[in-house]
């Protein structure tokens, strides 16, 4: 998103009516990029990634943890700078749903080479450090996912209350004072999701049983319908959409290339939502997930009970099996095609307008499905706009559709080319930690398209794997769905070789098999080459100087470890705390000096003042400013 200029929201009703205008001039808004843009190539590898963080503050009097809700504070300064100076600024700050957080990318994405491995990290720390020096003393930002105690009762600084019957969430523990206000953007996405689907959104976790856990864990079964007793019960926008992440957007030579790595980083975004799961704590008590994709994906889901199957069809058109926010339902590469095994819905009609403007029919199938979604935000300064120029309308959709996977056209009128975006990962605690993933998964793009290797498997499959994601402990105890015979035709004999010794044989034996994510990222000896053994077998391929060889190694190592699961993943490390700690009753409460400790602990790893083994593996020599490389210090 850019920087947000103020609007007017149209009210629920209103944008109600405006649905299929939007639909209509969103498709027409599509038809004339593709037309103006489909040709485009020669565009090189340029990527960045985007962290989300939490503002807290830590009230040492009585070792409480609050989230502080100063992120316009924050976000008013970090935008000046960029107004004043946009070429110049190393970061670019923007709003995110809640009013405790902040989201930062680098000022300006990074290239194709792989010395850019080496500013990544520095950046990530310049940015923690220039938002930290807008902060008090007692505040931190942390990239956690999930602030543990998030919608209790005095959660927030400076103090306020839920408002159950109000007009915004009407939630019992999350106060429309958490929702960003700066912009009306969210508010207004919360009020038409609630009244979109006819009623508050409901998420219940299931919860950790430990020996003294309460069934019913609270009372909110009793005051709302749509609680478990067993589960812990969520009923806002803001328990999912204020949850942080860790995305990654990249840049393809063309859109072709675009449509292949949109469809072959797909069965890696379960993998890596498990890898780096880090949000086991809900409402101050531990759960049986260690992710927080379900919670968002309820969080906002504003399908009608007749959408969800409660009612027969008679307002709407169809039975929609997953919320806006969920798993990609369609490749969109040739190759991807044949495993397509889900029901795609779309109107006939947008469909239809699509193909007779020559748009194949995987594009045309995925653009269509898109767009059975209703627009949940409209404003008043948007209704009416130049098809030929505007793109607001296909953002509209395109935007509050939140897969796994974002395939993304170049903005009008600027030098960005078709891009691919990787929305599955949780964020991590220490720049470390995200900067090695973020080069890890760069490492497997190159990869996929140098070796043009194959990680295919039916949709549906990829969609239990997402499921499977998110189950306590599934880093290391769950198994994935995982294409055996990566190699294809036109695959390289580096490749070939890399995969020699674990392709199974003979070469027709099963098209998948059920693998751990160590075996996905280490190999399984006669099965699968593993991630890493092929990155590692790409880089033998290039020159890579000492400086970025060091860099690389220090990164992929991490991986290796937290997925044999040498290393914890910060959901794992975070039930061990809280289960480990002395306040801890053995009844699955976080409670606040336990949350005040956790989070700590948590900014001292960050800070890096108390080395943590467990969650990071050996010494990490982190990248700072001193050693990045002198052609890229200045941009970086
Ligand atoms: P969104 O919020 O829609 O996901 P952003 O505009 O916040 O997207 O940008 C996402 C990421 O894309 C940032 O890390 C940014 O550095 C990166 N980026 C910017 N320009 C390009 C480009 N031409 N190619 C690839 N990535 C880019
Ligand atoms: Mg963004
Ligand atoms: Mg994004």
């Amino acid at each position: 998103m850019g920087l947000l200029t103020e609007g007017t929201p149209l009210t629920w009703e209103e944008t109600k009516n405006l649905a299929q205008h939007v639909r209509e001039h969103g498709i027409i808004q599509f038809i004339n990029i593709y037309r103006k843009l489909k040709e485009r190539k020669g565009d090189v590898l340029k990527w960045g990634d985007e962290i989300e963080y939490v503002i807290v503050k830590f009230k040492d009097e009585t070792k409480e943890a609050k989230v502080s809700l100063r992120a316009e504070d924050l976000l008013s300064i970090l935008n000046k700078k960029e107004q004043d100076d946009p070429d110049g600024v190393k970061s670019l700050w923007r709003p995110e749903f809640a009013a405790y957080m902040i989201e930062g990318t680098p000022g300006k994405p990074y290239g194709g080479t792989l010395a850019h491995f080496n500013v990544v990290e520095s950046n990530m720390k310049m940015r923690r450090k220039e938002a930290s020096e807008l902060l008090k003393p007692d505040e931190s930002i942390m990239s956690i996912t999930n602030f543990p105690r998030l919608g209790c009762p005095n959660f927030t600084d400076p103090p306020t209350k839920p408002s159950p019957e109000g007009d915004g969430s009407k939630s019992l523990f999350f106060p429309d004072e958490a929702v960003f206000s700066g912009h009306p953007r969210f508010m207004n996405l919360v009020r038409n999701i609630r009244k979109r689907r006819g009623e508050q959104v409901a998420i219940n976790l299931p919860i950790f049983r430990d020996k003294n856990t309460k069934i019913p864990v609270d009372d909110s079964h009793k005051i709302r319908k749509a609680a478990k007793p067993d589960c812990v019960y969520l009923d806002a926008m803001g328990f999912g959409m204020g949850c942080c992440c860790l995305q990654l957007t990249f840049q393809a030579c063309n859109i072709e290339e675009a449509r292949v790595l949109y469809d072959q980083l797909t069965p890696l975004s379960p993998i890596m939502l498990a890898f780096t799961a880090a949000s086991p704590a809900y409402r101050g008590f531990l759960t049986d997930v260690d992710c927080r994709w379900n919670v968002i994906s309820g969080s906002v889901d504003c399908r009608t009970e007749e959408e969800r199957g409660l009612k027969p069809l008679k307002e709407n058109k169809f039975v929609i099996k997953k919320s806006r926010y969920d798993s990609i339902d369609s490749y969109l590469s040739a190759q991807g095609e044949k495993y397509n095994d889900i029901e795609i819905l779309y109107n006939e009609e947008d469909y239809r307008k699509l193909r007779d403007n020559g748009i194949d029919h995987l594009l045309a199938q995925h653009i269509a499905h898109l767009f059975i979604r209703d627009t949940v935000s409209l404003f008043s300064e948007k209704i009416n706009q130049n098809d030929e120029e505007d793109t607001d309308h296909f953002e509209n959709i395109q935007s509050t559709n939140w897969q796994t996977m974002r395939f993304k056209p170049p903005p009008p009128h600027s030098t960005i080319g078709w891009r691919v975006e990787f929305r599955a990962c949780e964020a991590q605690v220490t720049d470390f930690e995200n900067a090695a993933i973020v080069c890890f998964i760069v490492l497997v793009t190159r990869v996929i398209l140098s070796y043009q290797l194959n990680f295919l498997i039916p949709i549906s499959k990829v969609d239990e794997n997402l499921q499977n994601a998110q189950k306590r402990n599934a880093c290391k105890e769950q198994k994935f769905w995982f294409r055996k015979d990566i190699t294809t035709d036109v695959s390289p004999p580096e490749a070939n070789r890399c995969c020699a010794g674990a392709s199974c044989e003979p070469k027709d034996c099963d098209l998948v098999g059920l693998m751990t994510v160590n075996e996905v990222i280490n190999g399984k000896p006669g099965v699968f080459p593993g991630l890493i053994p092929l990155v590692n077998s790409y880089l033998n391929g290039m020159d890579v100087d000492a400086d970025t060889h060091c860099t690389i190694q220090q990164y992929l190592k991490f991986i290796q470890k937290r997925a044999s699961g040498e290393i914890l993943t910060a959901a794992s490390f975070i039930r061990k705390f809280v289960t480990e700690h002395p306040d801890y009753k053995h009844d699955s409460v976080v409670s606040d000096i336990i949350n005040y400790d956790l989070l700590k602990r948590l900014k001292d790893i960050e800070e890096g003042t108390k080395p943590c083994p467990e969650l990071l593996g050996g010494t990490t020599m982190s990248k700072t400013k001193e050693n990045i490389p002198h052609a890229l210090k200045n941009d970086y």
